[in-house]
């Protein structure tokens, strides 16, 4: 049933199958979803859409307000309960684990068979129905882009732009070491049959608020730049939040910004949010070519890529920051 590859070039026959014999199907993504994420979901519940299948997409964040304008065959659900049926299928996407879904989703997952699609580094391959874990893909969009083919479905009208989205977010707009031949071939399939890529992109780019420019001008104002330029950090903190009267989701991407200073080799950002009444810290981090990232995050239970990964640490942004430096400084050391 397990199967993992290196070339993605051909869809899992148990991947296909699940997909083709099911008629009520959940697709999902990690909660506080990205790009890939809510592009890929998109994009394949489209697919199963115009196959004639009822499909949910479901995240417990819902759809960030960047990403508000992709079109969805109904409405994002957020909650299993608000589910109109017992699905006979969930489509896990973009997740390196299980526990990325987030809580609310978990109970359906024990019970419901599940396919995990994803291209994150030591993917335990957790889908009771089939996994498909290709960590060279640079987007779980690349793979959801060979589904979508498989199951003869066009690249077009809402489909992609979503998957557009997918390619173009985790690829950095196709400029990452990621990137692959497949996603710009997508990308030149999507375009070949009439995606509007400049249209697509000002919805994309040119949509802040200005509450976000504020936002990033404090943060870059903010930053501080330690061990002789190699690490740069910044913190959002809850009052930096309210004194601009920005959103937490404001600050996606704030850390591609880090990794610009010439000097610096590992980009850091750290997000205080409130869980179950206590304060917890997100950390972004970023580098390049060979230094990693992903085992620092992976040893506070987070994960990701060689040169983007994250964590969740029960501390503050402070406390955060003091217990990742060692592990950040043992790169140069
Ligand atoms: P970001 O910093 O943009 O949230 O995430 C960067 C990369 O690391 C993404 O591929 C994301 O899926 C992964 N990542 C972020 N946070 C976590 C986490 O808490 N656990 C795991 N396993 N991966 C994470
Ligand atoms: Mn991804």
């Amino acid at each position: 049933m397990m199967t993992e590859m290196k070339a993605p070039e051909a869809v899992p026959s148990e991947i296909l199958e699940a997909l083709r014999s099911h008629e009520r199907v959940v697709v999902t993504a990690h909660a506080h979803p990205d790009g890939d994420a809510m592009g890929s979901c998109l994009a394949l519940a489209w697919a199963l859409h115009s196959l004639g299948k009822e499909v949910r997409v479901f995240n417990e964040d819902g759809v960030p307000g960047f990403l508000s304008f992709l079109d969805s065959p109904s409405p994002v659900v957020t909650d299993a309960e608000a589910l109109p049926w017992e699905p006979e299928l969930i489509a896990v996407l973009d997740c390196g684990d299980r526990a990325r879904v987030g809580e609310k989703l978990q109970p359906l997952m024990d019970r419901v068979p599940t396919l995990d699609i994803d291209h994150h580094l030591a993917n335990p391959l957790f889908g009771s129905a089939g996994s498909w874990a290709v960590p060279s893909a640079s987007a779980t969009g690349e793979l959801v882009g060979l589904i979508v083919q498989e199951l003869g479905v066009p690249l077009q009208g809402p489909l992609a732009e979503a998957l557009y989205v997918a390619l173009s977010s985790d690829t950095g707009n196709f400029s990452y070491g990621n990137t692959t031949p497949l996603a710009l071939r997508l990308t030149a399939l999507l375009r070949e049959q009439g995606l509007d890529i400049a249209a697509l992109r000002e919805k994309l780019e040119n949509n802040w608020s200005e509450a976000k420019l504020r936002l990033w001008g404090r943060l870059m104002d903010g930053t501080r730049l330690l061990e002789d330029g190699r690490l740069a950090a910044a913190f959002v903190t809850r009052a930096v939040l309210a004194e601009t009267g920005s959103r937490r989701e404001d600050a996606e991407g704030f850390v591609e910004q880090l990794r610009r200073l010439s000097t610096v080799r590992v980009a850091l950002l750290l997000r205080e949010d409130e869980k179950d009444g206590k304060v917890v810290t997100k950390a972004s981090l970023r580098s390049s070519g060979d230094d990693s990232v992903r085992d620092i995050a992976a040893q506070f239970g987070g994960g990701g890529h060689k040169n983007a990964a994250g964590a969740t640490l029960g501390m503050d942004a402070e406390q955060a920051m003091e217990a990742l430096l060692p592990h950040i400084c043992a790169i140069w050391n």
